[in-house]
């Protein structure tokens, strides 16, 4: 009987031991299983963190048609808005005076209001003319954190460049203009950084410069790279001979793959600053009448340059963004440079 009772307790023990071990077997596959499944959903999450921050665009360049397209009467006008990475805002020139409702929507969607970085390449009419009309309305609530320019005096204008003095002087006082929060005149090779994007001041404006096409010729040249994907544009505002001279004294510093075409497309830089930019992708922020060099009498009648400039892009096989055919977006990221309309 007591060796009976024995075993049934040895039997009893034994059958403890038993489901003991199963249950710590199972306890320790689920911590097994949880610890996959964690490794698992970590590294899916890091994965897709990676592939949203690598589809977002480093540098989207909006090409401004505005007042240029025909409906608004086919006038010469340059501007371009341009989003960073993290969406700083940016403003090269802006366009003439008409171009203001169209900078302003786009700086309201795009940057709420405020424009980091507004760059002015020279005081004409075309270039600033909307950004005068911003500064001027008191009802328009835009506020600028920094302005880069490089100017002349006043004058210099006044004796070098009569034509566009009465927009220069304008846009001189409004320097001081309670929008704009920090001004800051270039020097040429500044670099300035903003978000991922790197300016490159290329040339500046030049006093000493009176024997050539003035008021143009003293465009400040720069040069933006989105310095993650390495991509890059390159602004000329309207230079012209001498600009080129300078230009060319650094050859290396020009290379980019967009360029604005230097004065609306004609009678800008010389093709040999184009052949060191080397671009893939040439804008023209020009009508098509200044385009088709077409005073009104026909395809290449006109005495414009424009054919000229258009054999060269030709050559370097390059795609043109005309900017009379509407607002073009050119996107830098991953996969290069993409054009959308
Ligand atoms: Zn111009």
């Amino acid at each position: 009987m007591k060796e009976q009772i024995e075993t049934n307790i040895d039997y009893n023990n034994h059958f403890n031991r038993g489901t003991k071990m199963k249950k710590k077997e199972f306890f320790s596959k689920v911590i097994v299983f949880v610890l996959l499944c964690f490794v698992l959903f970590s590294l899916l999450y890091i994965q897709r963190k990676n592939y949203i921050e690598d589809s977002k665009d480093s540098m989207k360049i909006y090409v401004i048609g505005g007042s240029t397209l025909q409906e608004y009467g086919g006038v010469i006008s340059c501007g371009y808005v341009i989003t960073t990475k993290n969406n700083e805002l940016i403003v090269v020139d802006g366009g003439i005076d008409a171009d203001k409702l169209f900078l302003e929507e786009y700086i309201k969607r795009l940057g709420n209001g405020t424009v980091s970085h507004w760059y002015i390449t020279h005081p004409h009419q075309d270039h600033v003319g909307a950004l005068i009309q911003i500064l001027e309305d008191d009802n328009c609530d835009i506020t600028i954190e920094n302005l880069y320019y490089s100017f002349n005096s006043l004058e210099w204008y006044k004796e070098y460049d009569k034509r566009g003095f009465e927009t220069e002087e304008k846009m001189l006082s409004l320097l001081d203009s309670k929008k704009i929060k920090n001004k800051i005149s270039c020097e040429k090779n500044q670099e300035i950084y903003m978000d991922n994007v790197k300016c490159d001041i290329l040339k500046i404006a030049d006093s000493e410069m009176i024997n050539t096409d003035n008021g143009n010729d003293s465009s400040m040249c720069f040069k933006m790279t989105a310095t993650d994907v390495n991509k890059s544009i390159i602004f000329l505002g309207d230079a012209y001979y001498y600009s080129s001279i300078e230009l060319l004294k650094n050859p290396q510093k020009l290379k980019a793959d967009v360029v604005q075409m230097a004065h609306h497309g004609q009678n800008g830089v010389s093709k040999d600053v184009y052949i060191a930019i080397a671009p893939e992708i040439c804008c023209f922020n020009c009508p098509a009448w200044l385009y088709n060099n077409n005073p009104g009498s026909g395809y290449n009648t006109g005495r414009w340059q424009s054919i000229e400039v258009q054999s060269w892009v030709q050559e370097f096989r390059a795609q043109s963004v005309l900017s009379f055919l509407g607002d073009r977006i050119i996107k830098f990221n991953q996969n290069g440079i993409e054009i959308e309309a």
